[in-house]
């Protein structure tokens, strides 16, 4: 082995839910909106020319017109590159004790990933049997607090007074709740930004804006956290927003009534969909997201993952302790859910 090998960051990286090629397929793998970006977003003229110049990098268009919609001056807003980058980012400036920080042990899988990255120790209580968070399991010392609301995979919402439990027993340390999904279903932990100042709300277009392709997401707090995010982000790439997202994405936030029909549609077909699997014996996790966590009585979930995908439909599956005879299912049109309840129920069947 070359000397520099001993040089090299080794990462166990987190896996992405498949994008496939082929565009005849049913995708329900990567909790995507079925609905396109609001109209007003396909009007929004990019001038191709003015790409030659360095996009704005305060990215203050989008951030003020955020601060706007959620009532909150535009100091208290961070946009970043998705929520990823934000959460990377909110990772990389508020982890930085050498108490662990703390998570649950089934939620977004790319939390542990991140805190091995930035090196920063971590555990994981574990939910409870019905995958609840048990909030005294936060009381006890630690570097910082990250969990989404609703849960990711589970789709579990937890009311806001736990999150507010949580958060008030840990005064010395910053929670961040990720709320990718809070559209869908629950309330925002947005109204107790003013209340606390260790508080961090991140949010993404990728969900209920239908934009996971522009890649935009933002965080909301107080000025001091949000100041503290912006100087760490100036010191990894100014230019995080693009001009085309800067754009696009202020666009989107002025279509309200456009972001509300669809998110209500994404919630009605989710309602419809668990409905109509329950008489084959599915089970799902009772979901506040633009997905369900499903299991079946008697078929583990590996072969009906596999079987789906065979038959075009892609859904995703994670093979780990405690979900691992689960089916993550993202919610498309009542068309799509359709197809996959009629695909559910010949397979059954035929079996
Ligand atoms: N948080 C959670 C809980 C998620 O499931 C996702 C989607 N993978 C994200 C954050 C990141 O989404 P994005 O980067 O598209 O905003």
């Amino acid at each position: 082995m070359a000397a520099w090998s001993d040089n090299i960051r080794k990462v166990e990286p987190y896996v992405p839910g498949e994008q496939p090629k082929d565009t005849d397929v049913i995708k329900l793998n990567t909790n995507e909106n079925p609905y396109g970006p609001s109209q007003r977003v396909k009007n929004a003229i990019v001038d191709i020319d003015t790409l030659r110049l360095y996009p704005d990098p305060t990215a203050s268009a989008l951030v003020d017109v955020l601060a706007e919609y959620h009532g909150v001056d535009p100091s208290q807003v961070f946009v970043g590159v998705g929520s990823d980058d934000v959460l990377a980012m909110s990772f990389l400036t508020f982890f930085n004790s050498d108490k662990p920080i703390l998570f649950p042990d089934i939620t977004y899988s790319f939390y542990d990933v991140w805190a091995e990255l930035f090196s920063i120790p971590y555990e994981r209580p574990a939910l409870d049997e019905n995958f609840r968070l048990v909030k005294e399991n936060y009381y006890r010392e630690n570097g910082g607090i990250v969990f989404p609301n609703p849960n990711a995979p589970t789709g579990i919402y937890e009311d806001i007074k736990n999150v507010e439990d949580i958060v008030s027993h840990n005064k010395d340390s910053i929670v961040i709740v990720d709320e990718a999904y809070i559209d869908f279903g629950g309330e925002s932990a947005l109204g107790l930004i003013d209340k606390y100042d260790n508080l961090v709300v991140v949010r993404t277009f990728s969900k209920s804006r239908s934009m996971a392709g522009l890649r935009i997401g933002y965080a909301i707090s107080n000025p001091v956290l949000i100041k503290a995010l912006n100087d760490v982000k100036y010191s990894y790439n100014s230019y995080t927003m693009n001009r085309p997202s800067l754009i696009m994405g202020t666009e989107s936030v002025k279509d309200d009534e456009y972001f509300k029909e669809t998110v209500s549609k994404v919630v009605a077909t989710r309602e419809r969909f668990v409905e109509a699997i329950k008489p084959l014996d599915f089970t799902c996790l009772p979901s506040s997201a633009n997905f369900v966590f499903a299991t079946h009585k008697d078929i583990p979930a590996k072969e009906i993952f596999q079987a789906a995908k065979d038959a075009h439909i892609y859904v995703r599956y994670f093979d780990k302790p405690r979900i691992d005879n689960y089916l993550r299912i993202s919610i498309g049109t009542d068309e799509e859910m359709d197809k996959f309840t009629e695909f559910l129920t010949n397979y059954i069947q035929e079996r």
